[in-house]
């Protein structure tokens, strides 16, 4: 098997640099991440790193440079999902952990529960021996500005991966600060399986966008039941956006790969950034 790997820096609004810096971003995330695969490395390790160097990334809404809740706090969510055995593991609401996407692997690896959240998820990333930071740690300055000036909003910047790995399988993930100026506790469509993430035997889907429309149309998993032999998948990923968007008004974009190896993206928002490696359409 050839393998394939999509990464997205989140659906939102053109950024003001058009979004030069968000690619950049992606392609060293996509590179590090393209390396294992094509060592032959599992594909959920593939989305794991690219994921992780992107909650690194200040310039994205995921780790270090997630946007505040109302209150002024960081609170992430993230998501892991393996297709072939369809095993996965989530965070919601975490603070504290520099790498949500860690603590969603360990989750899964761990077996016991799919979805942790809060001060529970927190205590495992600490039994777990996860880097864990102060609060005020993941805050840059432009995200404390942002906040300051009032502004609840969804600009983008969650970041998400799916990747195809030389023995078949596939992976997906998704992580995110959620939404700007959001309650404290909000839980967006991320971390939930089928929503924000998902893959099993046929396909992988990362989501971004509106949480609440994605959440409510269950659009990850919309999407890889949708896929068909006969139609691209940007193609069926376009027609799961311009659904959710009949349905609930709501718009975002979509990350998409099949078990052949074709891989699609859309968007319904201005913009969302996607570095792409290997794969047919
Ligand atoms: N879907 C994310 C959320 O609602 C936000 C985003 O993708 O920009 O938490």
């Amino acid at each position: 098997m050839r393998p394939v790997l999509l990464v997205h820096g989140g659906a939102g609004r053109v950024p003001e640099d058009g979004g030069g810096g968000a690619r950049e971003g992606l392609a060293a995330a996509a590179g590090a991440a393209w390396r294992l695969l094509e060592e032959g490395g599992p594909a959920m390790e593939a989305v794991i790193a690219a994921v992780q160097a992107l909650e690194e990334d200040p310039r994205f809404n995921a780790g270090y440079g997630s946007v505040l809740t109302e209150d002024g706090d960081v609170e992430m969510d993230a998501a892991v999902m393996d297709g072939n055995t369809m095993r996965a593991g989530a965070v919601a609401a975490v603070r504290l952990v520099r790498h949500p996407v860690l603590l969603a692997r360990a989750v899964l690896e761990e077996g016991r529960h799919v979805l942790l959240v809060g001060e529970g998820a927190e205590r495992m990333a600490a039994a777990r021996g996860l880097p864990r930071c102060p609060p005020g740690d993941l805050i840059t300055p432009a995200r404390r500005a942002q906040w300051e000036r009032g502004r609840a909003d969804r600009g983008g910047g969650t970041v998400g991966a799916v990747a195809l790995d030389r023995a078949g399988r596939l992976a997906a993930a998704t992580s995110t600060g959620g939404t700007a100026g959001k309650r404290a506790g909000r839980v967006g469509d991320s971390p939930l399986i089928g929503c924000g993430t998902y893959a099993d035997a046929r396909g992988a889907a990362s989501a971004t966008g509106d949480g609440e429309a994605i959440i409510r149309v269950v659009l990850a998993a919309r999407a890889v039941d949708a896929l068909d032999p006969e139609t691209d998948l940007a193609a069926t990923a376009a027609a799961a956006l311009a659904g959710m968007q009949a349905l609930t008004g709501g718009t975002g974009g979509l990350i998409l790969l099949d078990a052949a190896g074709r891989a699609g993206a859309a968007h319904t928002t201005p913009f969302m950034a996607v570095a792409r490696r290997g794969g047919g359409a």
